[in-house]
């Protein structure tokens, strides 16, 4: 399955911490442009059918270990991890600089290391054992509000947790979904986790993860943060940010890709 562990925000704590009971809250997003954003992705990058790992812990220590590096680094620092202790308790009661030891590769080892003891020590101190089988009783919000208090844990990280390890129909927003969305007008936000709670509220439940997948796949492969490649994406007819690029550079004359070169520099098309 491909997965989207990667986190953008740099360094701890690890997202912005958001507001509660937020996972479904009122929004302006038009159901329709969703839809149709889906559609143009998905004849762009593919389908794709969610398969949930069933694992929370493991998934929440592995999107705590990519922070700052690669998806192919943290998948080897977390193989680390998990093959130099036999459970999570062990994990949690090994010291800070054994555990950074053993995570040096990912980067950001020692602050990793005491936020992971932090994390399952807060769990293993609210239910008796690390588990999070105790969510799985729990609708979205109620899980979504308990993953937010955990330590360095923030909206676009317990987003990941309920869909990658559970399925459930949460939609997490990283920078590549807060720039593409932004740029295609579905929203008008200046913080990813603004970007989730506004997507989060409309995404129907069914293409919850392929849209997410597939606005990521975007923003990497095309709608990049310098030079997106407008002219190979399917949204430019309807996308607000081309649409304003083709008008400026009609207006002045120029070119539209020196429009996007302005825009990704800093000024506005
Ligand atoms: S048209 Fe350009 S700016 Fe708009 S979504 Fe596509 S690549 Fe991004």
């Amino acid at each position: 399955m491909m997965s989207d562990r990667h986190t953008d925000e740099v360094g701890v704590p690890m997202d912005v911490a958001g507001g509660e009971g937020w996972v479904r809250a009122p929004s302006s997003v038009s159901l329709e442009i969703v839809r149709r954003v889906d559609e143009a992705l998905r004849h762009m990058y593919g389908p794709k059918m969610l398969a949930p790992n069933g694992d929370p812990v493991g998934e929440l220590i592995h999107i705590m270990l990519t922070q700052n590096t690669s998806d192919a680094n943290s998948d080897r620092t977390y193989a680390a991890l998990r093959s130099a202790y036999s459970s999570w308790e062990a994990v949690a009661a090994a010291s800070p600089s054994e555990i950074a030891e053993v995570i040096r590769m990912g980067g950001l080892a020692d602050i990793k290391a005491a936020r992971i003891i932090e994390v399952l020590s807060r769990i293993e101190a609210d239910y008796g054992c690390i588990s999070l089988d105790a969510i799985d009783s729990m609708n979205d919000d109620e899980a979504f509000d308990y993953l937010t208090s955990l330590p360095g844990v923030g909206p676009k990280t317990a987003a990941c947790v309920l869909l990658f390890a559970l399925g459930r129909p949460v939609f997490p927003v990283d920078t590549h979904v807060h720039r593409v969305a932004n740029r295609i007008g579905l929203v008008d936000t200046k913080q990813p986790a603004k970007t989730q709670e506004e997507l989060g509220a409309v995404v129907p439940e069914d293409i919850v993860y392929q849209l997410h997948m597939n606005m990521v796949a975007h923003g990497r492969r095309t709608c990049r943060a310098r030079r997106p490649k407008c002219e190979e994406c399917a949204l430019r007819d309807e996308c607000a940010w081309a649409i304003a690029a083709s008008c400026k550079a009609g207006d002045k004359g120029v070119s539209e890709e020196s429009v996007a070169e302005r825009v990704a520099e800093g000024g506005r098309a």
